[in-house]
């Protein structure tokens, strides 16, 4: 209902908008055709006052053509100017705006999904301790509640670490501890990490040894992790996800592939934003904060790197990220 509305006003947002824009160009430009015509009618006056035998005649006549000309490139340029300002303006007015609305549609939706992501572990991991407070169980059970609930406290420590990470990535506060990484051994340990906690789904490792770059180990898993994160979430258990790791001369290459349902083109423009998640929250059914590619292109790009996403064959995403090689002098 709420959503409805909102629709609804913005609707009649966009109307008044365009219809106060189409009102001043008509008016610009009526103005224009009533300068140019109201100096012509001067220049008909002026030439009917004057008299044929005067000597100066021809002169006059010439004279009060030539200004009437200037004018009219006067007006002309004058008008030009103003109606391109008032069009940049325009264009910007209406860029900015639907940039807030995106903006402010996407935190609404990052609040629900954040509370509902900041909700479930605490609620998992309160049930888990009340059950093992409770009731007597067996080693077995106790084992396997306890590490439900140290996973749980793992998603809710990302998700801190990651509204956080956002928070001095915007206010510029964010300085990399810069060390000699080695990324071969880092995105063997993130492969490895999600094969323990999804023991159902396949992921594959081409992963090329002994690849070091310099840049912030935490941040470089990070974004690792999102990617593979990602592609697990996005494909559905039963599609395998590959990871591969390879340099190229100086160049190190980054790609992580499903065969899930892929992205289309047009939100692939989106996906890198902030808050950006497709669909809608009350109708999603993936979990998410729409922060992880944002994170991700943030520190890809910190380690002066670059991701694309591109289609997979015969079906899902490829993310693909290139770096750059640090050689290893130790
Ligand atoms: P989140 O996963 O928390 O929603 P992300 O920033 O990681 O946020 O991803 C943004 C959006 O990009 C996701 O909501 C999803 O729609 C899309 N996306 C990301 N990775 C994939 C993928 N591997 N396959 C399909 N869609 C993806």
């Amino acid at each position: 209902m709420a959503g409805l509305l909102k629709r609804k006003r913005l609707a009649v947002i966009t109307i008044a908008y365009w219809f106060l824009l189409t009102y001043i160009v008509t008016a610009l430009i009526f103005w224009f055709l009533s300068l140019v015509r109201q100096s012509r009618q001067m220049s008909d006056y002026k030439l009917l006052q004057l008299k044929k035998d005067d000597p100066g005649y021809v002169a006059r006549v010439a004279e009060i053509q030539n200004e009437e000309k200037r004018k009219v490139t006067q007006y002309t340029g004058e008008g030009a100017t103003f109606m391109l300002l008032i069009l940049l303006g325009a264009v910007f007015v209406y860029r900015a705006a639907r940039r807030q609305i995106r903006l402010s549609a996407q935190q609404r939706n990052f609040m629900m999904a954040v509370t509902h992501e900041l909700k479930t572990p605490i609620a998992v991991t309160k049930l888990n301790i009340e059950t093992l407070l409770r009731r007597k169980l067996e080693e077995q059970q106790q084992q396997k509640l306890l590490s439900n609930t140290l996973r749980e406290s793992d998603r809710l420590n990302v998700l801190c670490d990651n509204i956080l990470l956002a928070s001095q990535f915007d206010a510029g506060d964010y300085l990399p501890e810069k060390e000699i990484v080695d990324l071969s051994a880092l995105v063997q340990e993130s492969a490895a990490y999600f094969k323990t906690r999804f023991p159902q789904q396949h992921v594959a490792e081409n992963i090329e040894p002994d690849i070091y770059m310099k840049g912030d180990r935490l941040m470089l898993q990070l974004a690792v992790n999102n990617l593979i994160e990602n592609a697990i979430k996005y494909s559905g258990r039963q599609q395998p996800v590959e990871v591969v790791l390879c340099r190229n001369k100086k160049t190190i290459l980054l790609k992580v592939k499903d065969q899930g349902k892929g992205i289309s083109r047009k939100e692939r423009k989106r996906i890198f934003e902030k808050f950006y998640r497709s669909g809608d929250e009350n109708t999603r059914n993936t979990k998410g904060t729409g922060l992880g590619l944002y994170l991700t292109k943030r520190i890809i790009s910190n380690h002066n790197g670059h991701i694309a996403v591109q289609d997979n064959i015969p079906s899902g995403c490829i993310f693909a990220i290139s770096l750059h090689v640090t050689e290893n002098s130790s």
